[in-house]
């Protein structure tokens, strides 16, 4: 009789082709992704949403109100369990300081009281979102993350973004990665800082842009990614404190152009101007008759913010040894002026304005502002 003898090489070659004849082969396939499992509602992180109105709401026949948005995000129960308020319906121009005050209020007493709240979302118009935004990452102070989300086209229009938008705001809100981060702006799949980010289109869905700096993170299909940090002061190591302020102080900004007129920053001050943000040509210039200007504004003692007007760069605090040399043979104009004279960092005008409104509420010493311009 004679024996067939397999050597292992051979047997191995036919186990290979009769797993290819089975089909494909198990020896070859990816781990197969665990079945979803359904999240128990309980365990969802609970995001508040807030909504002050803008284009996200504004339909053709009436505005969408906080309830119908949050309708509006098919699957939103995956992610959290959403609670709803109507802080206002408003353009996000027409929302007064008054607002803002209440509303840095509002989110900060959620924080004190509800301690089971993973994170909140404000929707706002776009327009003037990310002054909103910067007031609200200068002054809820809690590691819990402020999401502040718009879309540029309004309900009625095909290709409607909102509830896109606000789906992805209350994912990044629900997210414990998004802690600590000051407050986020949420749009187009884009997570940006409050801090740097800016309009940069009048149209465009990707109009939010965080200029030189980038986006911090990305909202994708599968999770959030965060890709990098601000290093600046945010959440509980901000300083402003509400609790007690009615009214923020009278800020202006006052743009350099060419032949520019000194009269419209004395028309600020004598308006009550406490502080007046300069939005100076390239690293400092100004025009016209603007000098005169602000020598009145320094004699009435009224701080004068410099920010460029280029879009991005640094507006750099004098250097310590230098003004003390030149202040030797200053006149005592000169002298005044630079005691009201603060750099503006980098922040753009508009946001120059939201942070010395603040840093107005704290103090009246110009080195005590520049400390300030220079660590938010
Ligand atoms: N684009 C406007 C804004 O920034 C919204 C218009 C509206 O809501 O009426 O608020």
């Amino acid at each position: 009789m004679t024996r067939l003898v397999l050597r292992p090489t051979v047997l191995l070659a036919i186990a290979l082709l009769c797993l290819h004849l089975a089909g494909p082969s198990p020896l070859f396939a990816q781990p197969a992704a665990p079945a979803a499992q359904p999240v128990p509602a309980a365990s969802l992180p609970r995001v508040h949403f807030v909504a002050t109105g803008g284009t996200i709401s504004n339909r053709d026949g009436g505005r969408l109100t906080a309830e119908d948005l949050a309708k509006s995000m098919p699957g939103v129960d995956r992610y959290a369990r959403l609670t709803v308020e109507q802080f206002a319906n408003v353009a996000s121009s027409e929302l007064t300081l008054k607002q803002w005050l209440g509303l840095a209020k509002r989110i900060n007493d959620l924080y004190a009281t509800e301690k089971d709240l993973a994170g909140v979302v404000v929707t706002s118009g776009t327009d003037t979102l990310e002054e909103t935004a910067f007031f609200l990452h200068l002054t809820v102070k809690d590691p819990r993350p402020v999401v502040v989300v718009g879309s540029m086209r309004n309900p009625s229009t095909l290709g409607y973004e909102g509830a896109a938008n606000l789906l992805e705001g209350v994912r990044v809100a629900a997210d414990p990665a998004a802690r600590n981060k000051g407050a986020l702006v949420v749009l187009n799949d884009e997570i940006n800082s409050a801090r740097n980010v800016t309009k940069t289109d009048a149209l465009r869905l990707q109009t939010f842009r965080s200029r030189e700096y980038g986006q911090l993170g990305v909202v994708d299909r599968d999770r959030v990614v965060f890709f990098s940090q601000i290093t600046q002061r945010t959440n509980e190591r901000v300083e402003f404190d509400l609790s007690k302020v009615t009214e923020l102080p009278r800020v202006d900004v006052i743009m350099v152009y060419q032949g520019a007129p000194g009269d419209l920053i004395k028309a600020a001050v004598d308006s009550g101007a406490k502080g007046i943000v300069m939005a100076v040509a390239g690293a400092g210039a100004t025009s016209g008759t603007q000098q005169e200007g602000l020598a009145y504004a320094a004699e009435k003692g009224v701080f004068i913010v410099n920010s460029t007007r280029a879009g991005s760069g640094r507006i750099a605090p004098p250097r310590g040894d230098v003004p003390a040399a030149a202040m030797a043979n200053a006149t005592e104009a000169q002298r005044r002026r630079r005691q009201f004279s603060v750099a503006g960092e980098d922040h753009t005008p508009v946001k120059a304005r939201v942070l010395l409104m603040l840093a107005l509420t704290r103090t009246n010493d110009r080195n005590e502002i520049q400390r300030i311009f220079s660590e938010y």
